[in-house]
């Protein structure tokens, strides 16, 4: 059976590998069918594009979108997308337009908890100048010592209530989906276990995603636990969605899941790729 990964980060958003160093590491660890899905950026799928053409895998062209959903931030994965298309490529930096703001925003809100300099140092972080996200200020605070690891420095400086978490508006739900449509691709929401919504909420978001054209959720992420899994593929059975699968890979020693090593997809689910 071809093996799948459908979602990955690479150092044109907050990944430590190039493009080029994580189709390679895919092709390695066996993957057939392997999306690069940068946060709020396709600038990274030309490079993508030929290393994998070179290791004889393929590669799904994608994006992982921010978006602002009533009081959340959800991430909406466009799979199988064309970068080249103007509009998606217009909301995608619309999208990222807002980031610089937002991370002195962050700093500021450090800097009131006794964390001087932050901004700059998340900057020594940042691998693309065209995006600075939460993830170069926890290398950055991990790095300094203000906490043991990415875990506890966003559990305790980056999250919702905490000195470092701004609000930001992201993306709308129906835009997102619509670029993603416009663009030839599939939308999928991302590791909905994530979300701190109540069960009643899921459902509400499930339904909106739907009505707004959406095709799937992912079901398979480093983000769930195994009853997740199961509690996923039922959602998109009820819900009509098919599910996806992706290691959210973010570079060697980041994440417990590296690239590939997904269980197979649960039985009774519709696969994300028989709707392309
Ligand atoms: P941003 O898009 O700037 O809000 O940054 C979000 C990124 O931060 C995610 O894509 C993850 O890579 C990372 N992240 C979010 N929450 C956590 C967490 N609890 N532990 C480790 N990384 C996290
Ligand atoms: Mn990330
Ligand atoms: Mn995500
Ligand atoms: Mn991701």
């Amino acid at each position: 059976m071809p093996k799948y990964d459908l979602h990955s980060h690479s150092t044109y958003s907050d990944g430590l590998l190039t493009p080029d160093e994580v189709v390679r590491r895919a092709a390695v660890r066996g993957v057939d069918f392997f999306a690069l899905t940068d946060h709020d950026e396709t600038a990274g799928l030309a490079e993508a594009r030929l290393a994998a053409q070179d290791a004889g895998i393929t590669l799904i062209p994608g994006a992982e979108l921010s978006v602002s959903w009533e009081s959340h931030t959800l991430h909406i994965l466009g799979l199988r997308i064309d970068e080249a298309n103007a509009d998606l490529d217009a909301g995608l930096a619309s999208i990222r337009s807002g980031r610089d703001a937002r991370a002195h925003r962050i700093a500021a809100g450090l800097e009131e908890a006794g964390i001087e300099g932050a901004y700059e140092g998340a900057r020594r972080y940042v691998t693309s100048d065209r995006l600075i996200s939460r993830t170069h200020f926890a290398r950055h605070l991990v790095e300094s010592g203000y906490a043991k690891d990415t875990k506890d420095v966003f559990k305790r400086f980056l999250t919702p209530g905490k000195p470092g978490y701004v609000k930001h508006a992201w993306a709308t739900l129906s835009d997102a989906v619509d670029w993603i449509h416009g663009a030839g691709g599939v939308a999928v929401v991302a590791h909905p276990g994530r979300y701190k919504v109540s069960p009643t909420g899921m459902r509400r978001l499930l339904g909106e995603f739907r009505d707004a054209g959406g095709d799937g959720i992912e079901v398979l992420s480093p983000s769930h636990t195994p009853a997740q899994f199961a509690e996923y593929s039922a959602y998109a059975r009820v819900f009509g969605l098919a599910a996806s699968c992706g290691s959210d890979y973010h570079g060697p020693g980041e994440g417990w899941l590296d690239l590939g090593d997904l269980p197979d997809m649960p039985a009774g689910v519709t696969p994300i790729w028989t709707r392309w």
